[in-house]
């Protein structure tokens, strides 16, 4: 099925009888006539929901969906696409071990990997996303565990070369995990190009109405644990399940399977069932709103770029966009997020943020009302000024999320606005 009959009926369809729409399980436990098939549930023998800090019905159809959208085996659901991130790093790295992660990704994912994972003893190099190979083979230690990078980077927008990537990751025997949030599986399926693992914030397009914050993992099962000792985690006995071997008692499955059974049982960071429930619903609009977001999103950058107080424009499909190439080798679209620069800076910035009527300022993105942030005095303000130009964010730059509003609305109220910037 193409992925916008996924979106519908993906992850849940109703037998006889049964509700149309997704039940929410709202139950912490599930009730079990026979003590047998319980241990078996806890030996991971045996398939059902026992506690939803692990499992629950709810939960399940939103990864079931997820996982059929981007092609992978399996997915785990989490209580925020940091806890998505955190999860998918921890689950094959220890104190002691080295990951490297692109330039201009995610604030929260800058400070997870960049100052809190190396407390627990995991180091992180962040390397050019124009690198050669040669600069990324060079950066490859021993100690490597996986390569990080974001398909369509928050906000710098710069496209991923996924293949490149997963080239260099894969001739050191290491994956490459991508976090996927802003193109969604409607705009690009980064598993066709490589990747490994993909990680989502479920609180942008996915979930789409600002409703339930979450994140999910989902698992390409292309990966093979076995073919170095980098992994012991997958490939030999875990003493906290009496000695199972995820690689050999899951297969393809291993990597989803230890990230459940034994970080979401230790962390428990679990999405809640009303979460699941709003996120799996809507995903059922997700190739809808993705459809308009790339069409609004073209619309208003062309706009943009050819305003007089405008200095530059940075959207993946715009002629001459530095990742134009990128863009059109692994995006459908380029999604409803434009950086752009206005001529007077910081103030000027100020004066056109406060100038819209119809766009919201928020700290949210991706949603389907439009949204402007500015990243420099928000999500990006923990950052020096010299990481914040390492990071492609000027003082002056805006991040405009287009939303799903008439396209004509929307540059109305930016031309307004800009009168003034
Ligand atoms: C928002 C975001 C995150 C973090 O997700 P939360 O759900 O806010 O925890 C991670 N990666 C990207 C690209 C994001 O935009």
């Amino acid at each position: 099925m193409r992925i916008d009959t996924v979106c519908i009926h993906g992850g849940y369809q109703a037998k006889n009888g049964e509700p149309m729409v997704l039940p929410i399980a709202q139950s912490t436990t599930f009730k079990y006539d026979d003590a047998q098939f319980m241990g078996d549930l806890f030996d991971l023998k045996a398939n059902g929901h026992f506690y939803t800090r692990l499992s629950n019905p709810t939960l399940e159809a939103a990864e079931k969906k997820i996982a059929a959208m981007e092609g992978g085996v399996g997915a785990m659901v989490t209580s925020a696409g940091q806890a998505a991130s955190m999860m998918a790093v921890l689950n094959l790295c220890g104190a002691g071990d080295h990951i490297i992660c692109t330039k201009g990704v995610y604030g929260g994912t800058f400070n997870l990997l960049g100052t809190s994972l190396p407390k627990l003893g995991v180091s992180c190099d962040f390397v050019d996303p124009g690198a050669s190979e040669e600069t990324l083979h060079a950066l490859i230690r021993p100690n490597t565990k996986l390569i990080f990078g974001e398909a369509l980077s928050n906000p710098s927008l710069v496209v991923l070369d996924i293949e490149k990537f997963a080239r260099a990751a894969h001739e050191a025997g290491i994956p490459l995990i991508v976090d996927n949030t802003f193109p969604t599986p409607y705009n690009c399926r980064p598993f066709d190009f490589g990747a490994d693992i993909v990680v989502h914030s479920t609180s942008k397009y996915l979930d789409g109405h600002a409703t339930a914050l979450g994140g999910v993992i989902v698992d390409s099962g292309n990966f093979d644990w076995t073919q170095n000792d980098k992994f012991p985690g997958l490939t030999c006995p875990d003493p906290s399940y009496h000695g199972l071997v995820y690689a050999e008692s899951f297969g393809r499955s291993a990597y989803i399977v230890k990230a459940r059974a034994q970080l979401m049982r230790d962390y428990g960071a679990q999405m809640s069932p009303m979460n699941a429930f709003l996120l799996h619903s809507g995903l059922d609009t997700l190739a809808l709103r993705m459809e308009r977001h790339n069409q609004n999103g073209l619309a208003l950058s062309r706009f943009l770029a050819g305003h007089a107080k405008v200095s530059s424009v940075h959207y993946p499909f715009l002629d001459g966009d530095p990742y134009d190439s990128l863009a059109k080798r692994y995006l459908n679209g380029g999604s409803g997020v434009i950086a752009f620069e206005v001529k007077n800076g910081r103030e000027g910035a100020a004066r056109f943020m406060e100038g819209l009527k119809l766009a919201s300022m928020a700290i949210h993105v991706a949603d389907l009302r439009t949204i402007v942030l500015h990243p420099a005095s928000t999500t990006h303000r923990q950052m020096s000024d010299q990481q914040l130009a390492d990071a492609g964010i000027g003082p002056g730059l805006i991040r405009f999320s287009v939303g799903i509003e008439h396209i004509d609305d929307i540059i109305d109220d930016v031309e307004q606005a800009l009168a003034n910037a």
